[in-house]
C-alpha cells in the first residue's frame, strides 16, 4: 500500500522527535516541516528534510495525508489546531487538561466544517496515561486511580515559563511525593490533594533588568499550570541552565487499586521511564497520525481523543496480523 504522507507543523523538541520517529516507521513518509520562522533559518536533524513557510501550507492540501502539530499547548495549539483542522487531517498533543473540553469543541467545529479528522491530546499525559486511567476505572469500578509524574522535566510547563516576558530561559521539574507513592502502593487508597502528590520546581534565567520578584509571583499564580501546586522558583545563570538542565527525562505511573469482592484486592500499574520526553511523545503522535490518516480515509469526521481511537489503528500491522501475532 501507499505510504502515509506526513507533515510536521512547528519545529521544536516535538518536531525533531517526529522527524526522528518517521525514520523508524517505513509505512510513513515525511513531506516536510512547516514553520512560522523563515525556512532558511530552521536547521533540521536530517539535512534532506525540506522546510517550508507555514503561510504556504494551503498549497500542500493534495500532498499531505496528515499533519502532526508540534506547537506549544499554551498559545500555539489553541490557535493552530482549529485553523489547520479546517484544511487537513491533524493530530496534536494538547496537554492543558483543564482546557481540553474547550479545545475539543473548537477543533471539532473546524474539523466538521472542513470534513477532516482531528485527534487531540495524544502523547502520554494526556494520552497513554488517560487510556490507563480509563482501563482502571472500567475494569475495577470499586477503587481509586492515582497518577504520579516524575521526577521529570515538563515540556508544557517549561514552555509556559519561557513565554513570560523577562524570562530568557527556563525548565520545570515535577517531583512525585515519596510518602504519597508508598501509601498508594500499600493499598491504603489514601485521599491525596493535588498539593500532597507533587511539587513543581522551576529553574529560571532572567533577561537583563527583569524583575525577579514580579516574575516569581507571575509563575506561582499562573492558573492551571502552577497555582494548584507548591511551586519553588530558583533563578540561575544561562551557563548553569546549559550545564545542569540539558536533558529531558520524564516518566511516572498510573495505579488503580480496588477490590472485586471484600478483601480481594486487585492492582493495575502502568509505568513509563523515559530518557527523552519529547522523543517519546513524538513517537505516540506518529502512531496516532497513522490512525488519523486511516480514519480519514474511511470517511470518519470531526475531533476525536485517544478514547475514541481503536488501538489496532495505531499499529502498522493489519487486523489479520494483529489477531495472529498479538491477541
Ligand atoms: P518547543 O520546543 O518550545 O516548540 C514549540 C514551538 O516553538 C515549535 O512548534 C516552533 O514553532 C517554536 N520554536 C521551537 N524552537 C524555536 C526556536 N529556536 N526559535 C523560535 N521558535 C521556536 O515545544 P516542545 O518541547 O516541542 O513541546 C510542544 C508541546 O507539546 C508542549 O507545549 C506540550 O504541551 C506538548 N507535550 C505534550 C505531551 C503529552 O504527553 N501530551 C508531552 C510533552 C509535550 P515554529 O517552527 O513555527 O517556530
Amino acid at each position: 500500500p501507499d505510504r502515509i504522507r506526513v507533515g510536521i507543523v512547528g519545529y521544536g523538541n516535538l518536531g525533531r522527535g517526529v522527524e526522528t520517529s518517521i525514520g523508524l516507521n517505513p509505512d510513513l513518509e515525511l513531506v516536510g516541516v512547516f514553520s512560522r520562522r523563515d525556512p532558511a533559518s530552521v536547521e533540521t536533524l536530517r539535512p534532506e528534510t525540506p522546510v517550508y513557510a507555514l503561510d504556504d501550507i494551503a498549497s500542500f492540501a493534495d500532498r499531505v495525508d496528515v499533519l502532526v502539530l508540534c506547537g506549544g499547548s499554551k498559545s500555539d495549539l489553541p490557535e493552530q489546531t482549529p485553523l489547520l483542522a479546517k484544511q487537513f487531517t491533524v493530530v496534536d498533543s494538547f496537554d492543558t487538561h483543564a482546557k481540553v473540553p474547550e479545545h475539543f469543541a473548537a477543533v471539532d467545529a473546524a474539523a466538521q466544517a472542513g470534513d477532516n479528522v482531528a485527534i487531540i491530546s495524544t502523547g502520554w499525559d494526556p494520552g497513554l496515561f488517560s487510556l490507563n486511567r480509563l482501563f482502571g476505572e472500567a475494569i475495577l469500578p470499586q477503587g481509586e486511580t492515582y497518577t504520579f509524574w516524575g521526577r521529570g522535566l515538563s515540556q508544557g510547563h517549561s514552555d509556559a515559563l519561557r513565554r513570560i516576558a523577562g524570562v530568557a530561559g527556563a525548565v520545570q521539574y515535577t517531583l512525585p511525593s515519596e510518602t504519597a507513592i508508598e501509601r498508594v502502593r500499600a493499598g491504603e487508597n489514601p485521599e491525596l490533594s493535588t498539593r500532597e502528590k507533587h511539587v513543581r520546581e522551576c529553574f529560571v534565567v532572567l533577561e537583563d533588568g527583569a524583575d525577579a520578584e514580579a516574575i516569581r509571583e507571575e509563575i506561582v499564580t499562573m492558573p492551571d499550570y502552577f497555582e494548584p501546586y507548591d511551586t519553588n522558583v530558583h533563578f540561575i545563570s544561562a551557563d548553569e541552565l546549559a550545564r545542569d538542565h540539558a536533558g529531558m527525562p520524564h516518566g511516572g505511573f498510573v495505579i488503580r487499586s480496588g477490590e472485586t469482592s471484600p478483601g480481594v484486592s486487585q492492582t493495575i500499574e502502568y509505568r513509563l521511564a523515559l530518557d527523552s520526553n519529547p522523543e517519546f511523545t513524538s513517537s505516540v503522535l506518529v502512531a496516532y497520525a497513522r490512525a488519523a490518516a486511516r480514519l480519514a480515509a474511511r470517511g470518519e469526521r470531526g475531533a476525536l481523543t485517544p478514547f475514541d481511537v481503536a488501538p489496532g489503528l495505531l499499529s502498522p500491522k493489519s487486523p489479520e496480523q494483529l489477531r495472529a501475532e498479538l491477541l
